[in-house]
């Protein structure tokens, strides 16, 4: 790796505790246990004469159990309960709205401390009785993406880690699916996709605490596996998230040409289509078993023809891949329009032909605009309406 990638890397890292999350602590003075690791639980306990093993209790009731009670935590004694739930919250984000959509897609806007929202979505599965936990990590984003309507909002902050794991336990509280189904037991939420607002690689930090608590085997316990990141190609980033995290990696690569890439992903100017491929042919544990998602919106007219197919594969070459066709999810004032269904099938078939798996994903929860990357649309647009 060379050095200019690592000043890179730190760069990256500075500019982004710029936009950090509020204090985990609350006005009456009390601190929110989610969203500490391990290491900082115990340390937390251990300034109160607690011994390690207190930890595991409490990341076992908070994780496993689900519980945000001190009261209801039964293996610890009556006093130190008391004593816990004088200095300590387990707390959950408030729910500004919550709606279903008609096709059971679920979305919540969920409402920080310091009243900044983002949105959370869950995907069931159509078939069977799992889904997709769909989160976000930024209130806004920094880059500019042409057909992403976060794209048009300004990066607000980052999440902290707790906004991050928060997001999943109450999608769980929400589903009643705690104590954490073992991990060949049938559960509903089953996979997380990082794929709602914000860049998770500009946020690395907080997001990566969120998913090694996600990860932990003790707690929630999802496994890396089910767990897939989608970058718009922070190449400096990348790296680390496939030596630190091993999750699946999803790469929105929109366009076969720096040229257009450049113009609808404007990170490409930094980091163009080469280099990010170079980036996924390294990324660890990547393998026919496990594949980076190559997520690639069709816009009509503009990234959609035969020919680019073709160079589709033709760049794709090596990397074990798979492609998801996504149709553009227009908002108020966007300036594209989706493939037509004819096309999207020619292109997909193209890709098919070459062995690529690439489903064309249906648009989820229309009603409620609740797809991935195009989150909070409504309730900006209903503030807006009714300030
Ligand atoms: N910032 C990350 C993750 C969030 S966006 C990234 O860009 O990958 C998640 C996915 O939604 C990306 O593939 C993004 O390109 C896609 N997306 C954004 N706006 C969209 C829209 N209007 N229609 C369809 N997909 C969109
Ligand atoms: Fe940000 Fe991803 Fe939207 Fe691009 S597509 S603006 S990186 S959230």
């Amino acid at each position: 790796m060379s050095d200019l990638t690592s000043v890179e890397r730190e760069r990256i890292l500075a500019k982004s505790a710029l936009f950090n999350p509020p204090e985990a602590t609350l006005p009456d003075g009390r601190r929110e246990l989610v969203g500490l690791s391990r290491e900082e639980l115990v340390a937390e306990l251990a300034a109160l004469g607690e011994k390690p093993f207190r930890a595991k209790q409490l990341w076992h009731w908070i994780y496993h159990q689900g519980v945000t009670d001190f009261a209801a935590m039964t293996s610890i004694a009556g006093p130190m309960r008391a004593k816990l739930a004088e200095r300590f919250t387990v707390g959950r984000p408030e729910a500004a709205t919550v709606q279903t959509s008609a096709d059971e897609t679920r979305k919540w806007l969920f409402r920080w401390r310091d009243g900044q929202e983002v949105e959370t979505v869950y995907i069931p599965d159509r078939h069977a009785d799992r889904g997709a936990v769909c989160i976000s990590t930024q209130v806004g984003c920094t880059l500019s993406c042409r057909f992403c309507h976060t794209g048009t909002q300004k990066l607000v902050r980052n999440l902290g880690a707790a906004e991050i794991v928060g997001q999943f336990m109450a999608a769980r509280d929400s589903y009643g699916e705690w104590p954490s189904p073992k991990d060949d037991q049938p559960r509903l939420l089953s996979t997380i996709v990082v794929m709602g607002m914000g860049e998770p690689l500009y946020n690395y930090e907080n997001t990566a605490k969120a998913l090694r608590i996600i990860m932990d085997g003790e707690g929630i316990g999802l496994s890396r596996r089910r767990i897939t990141l989608s970058t718009s190609g922070v190449v400096p980033m990348m790296d680390r998230c496939g030596q630190e995290l091993g999750v699946n990696l999803a790469v929105s690569l929109h366009a076969v040409t720096d040229e257009l890439r450049d113009e609808i992903v404007p990170l490409n100017r930094k980091y163009p289509i080469q280099e990010l491929l170079d980036a996924c042919r390294r990324y660890p544990g990547a393998s026919n078993a496990r594949r980076i998602t190559f997520e690639y919106v069709m816009l009509r007219g503009v990234n959609d023809s035969e020919a680019e197919a073709r160079e589709l594969v033709r760049l794709l070459q090596g990397i074990p891949a798979k492609i998801n066709l996504i149709p553009f999810n227009p908002w108020p004032g966007s300036p594209y329009q989706t493939s037509t269904y004819e096309q999207t099938a020619k292109f997909a078939a193209i890709l098919n032909d070459a062995g690529y798996s690439s489903p064309i994903r249906r648009p989820r929860g229309r009603d409620i605009l609740a797809a991935c990357g195009q989150l909070k649309t409504e309730s900006e647009r209903t503030r807006r309406v009714s300030a």
